[in-house]
């Protein structure tokens, strides 16, 4: 049956034995549960908009493999046509959901597979390609939802997967057998997993020979034995139990991240798309992110002192702080503080004595200073942001980290460096998190006058006629 629509994809959800937990509970019923259901919402809208005579031709393709009508996620792009069309169909959905429908990982994994797999199969001789075109296939005929799994929680980020204190900070293969491989690790950030059908799992770096255990690609049910999801908490998701404070209730806000955790899962050889083929990992990642980045811009010194220093102590934590771009951004995030200081020093040090004898500072530097925190407080959250990852964004709850059964998961795949605790490594990933998020970036533009209001006051105290009179003096034009 291809076409779902998006009733009968969350009616499909409910015949799925996911095992997931949220806030340190276990989920059963993950459809109607308040922190899932808008991406639940969000996620079905790829599936309803198909059936929408206005976007037929945006919405769906024709199979390449079968002919048939099709929804454009499970499509490979047959031409430059369909490209584009990919990326007005993600426009159209994003105008009605105003958030992410996290179904474009798994439709960049499959056609990122399915050309890196043609390729092997010409190089190597081996036959993943047409395991992937029946693989593609039957997602188009029961028109699936996949998450794309590439990222694995990575450990020191200064070592490659084999020389991690632990061996299962990125998915690798345990065992071969007739039958299939067993795979063990986890992933993180895994968008819309927990309302997907199923996982198609790569690797997520260039990997050399000592590493080929860590080359595997293969799909995995969402619901196969020994796969285990802990969704990730949300800034605010507390709002999620309410209506008007989510402010999109109905879609929630990105994708519904969730770290999974692949406990020794069989996989049946049908279903494997890589296997030891190291060579390989890094065309395939390379390949997958071309087509995701396809779709893809005085007090608060002190403040950004602390945000510096959490950021340059998350990169000690993650084993990135020797390299060269991290130290610049460090340089960069000190440079736009001092920035912010150094205005306010000046226009204090420029102040002037108002009648009364009171003083009063230089207003245009004043307002420079603030049009700055407009700008720069962005610029240095972003940085901290960037330095951090993006499991500031996605991490499990502290109950989660305190469970009895799975506490041990949390504990093991958000361990960065051997030598620092999880627990603060999560500490100061949440101190990020909380001082770069949305309140703290919209006091920093509004607070004390919203930048127009300093740009009336910067070019009314700018004294413009001066700056004319300079200009018109050095060119050799007669002033008064
Ligand atoms: Fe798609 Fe990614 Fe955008 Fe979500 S964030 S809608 S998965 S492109
Ligand atoms: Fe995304």
């Amino acid at each position: 049956m291809a076409l779902k629509t998006g009733a009968e994809y969350i009616e499909s959800l409910k015949g799925l034995n996911l095992t997931v937990y949220a806030n340190g509970e276990k989920i059963e019923n993950i459809v109607d549960h308040p922190l899932i259901r808008p991406h639940v919402n969000a996620a079905a809208m790829t599936y309803e908009l198909a059936h929408d005579p206005a976007f037929e031709d945006l919405m769906t393709a024709t199979s390449h493999l079968t002919g048939k009508k099709i929804n454009r996620f499970t499509h490979i792009h047959q031409s430059t046509d369909d490209l584009i069309k990919k990326v007005k169909m993600l426009r159209m959905i994003s105008q009605r959901t105003g958030t992410c429908y996290q179904r474009c990982v798994g439709f960049d994994a499959i056609n990122a597979l399915y050309s890196v797999s043609y390729e092997m199969d010409q190089k190597l001789g081996t036959d993943y390609h047409q395991k992937v075109r029946r693989y593609v296939e039957y997602l188009q005929e029961n028109d699936l939802m996949v998450a794309g799994s590439m990222t694995d929680p990575k450990g020191d980020r200064s070592l490659p997967p084999s020389k991690q204190a632990d061996p299962d900070l990125f998915v690798h293969l345990v065992e071969k057998n007739d039958e299939g491989i067993v795979i063990r690790g986890a992933k993180a950030h895994q968008t819309g997993i927990v309302n997907s059908h199923e996982m198609l799992i790569m690797p997520t770096t260039a990997l050399g020979p000592d590493d080929k255990a860590y080359a595997v690609a293969c799909a995995v049910p969402t619901d196969a034995p020994g796969v285990l999801h802990i969704f990730g908490r949300q800034t605010n998701d507390d709002r999620k139990f309410g209506e008007i404070d989510q402010g999109n209730a109905k879609f929630g806000i990105v994708g519904g991240e969730a770290l999974t955790v692949l406990e020794n899962v069989f996989v049946p050889w049908e279903r494997v798309f890589m296997c030891e083929e190291y060579e390989w990992a890094g065309t395939l990642v390379e390949r997958f992110a071309s087509y995701h980045r396809q779709n893809y811009g005085g007090c608060k010194g002190g403040v950004s002192d602390i945000v510096v220093g959490a950021a340059a102590t998350i990169a000690d934590y993650n084993g990135t702080a020797k390299a060269s771009h991290i130290k610049d951004k460090i340089t960069e995030m000190i440079h736009l503080t001092e920035t912010l200081y150094a205005g306010s020093i000046a226009c204090s040090a420029e102040g002037r004595p108002t009648p009364s004898g009171a003083y009063f500072v230089d207003p245009l530097l004043a307002n420079v200073v603030k049009h700055n925190v407009t700008r720069l407080i962005y610029e240095i959250d972003r940085l901290a942001q960037d330095i951090a990852g993006g499991f500031i964004a996605t991490l499990p709850s502290e109950k989660d980290l305190r469970h009895p059964e799975i506490g041990k998961y949390v504990e093991k795949y958000f361990k960065g460096v051997a030598s620092v605790s999880t627990e603060d490594r999560i500490r100061i990933a949440r101190l990020i998190e909380n001082m770069t998020g949305g309140t703290a970036l919209v006091e920093s533009m509004h607070g004390a006058g919203s930048p127009q209001a300093q740009r009336v006051s910067i070019v009314r105290q700018s004294n413009l006629e001066t700056k004319k009179r300079f200009a018109k003096i050095l060119a050799g034009i007669k002033v008064d």
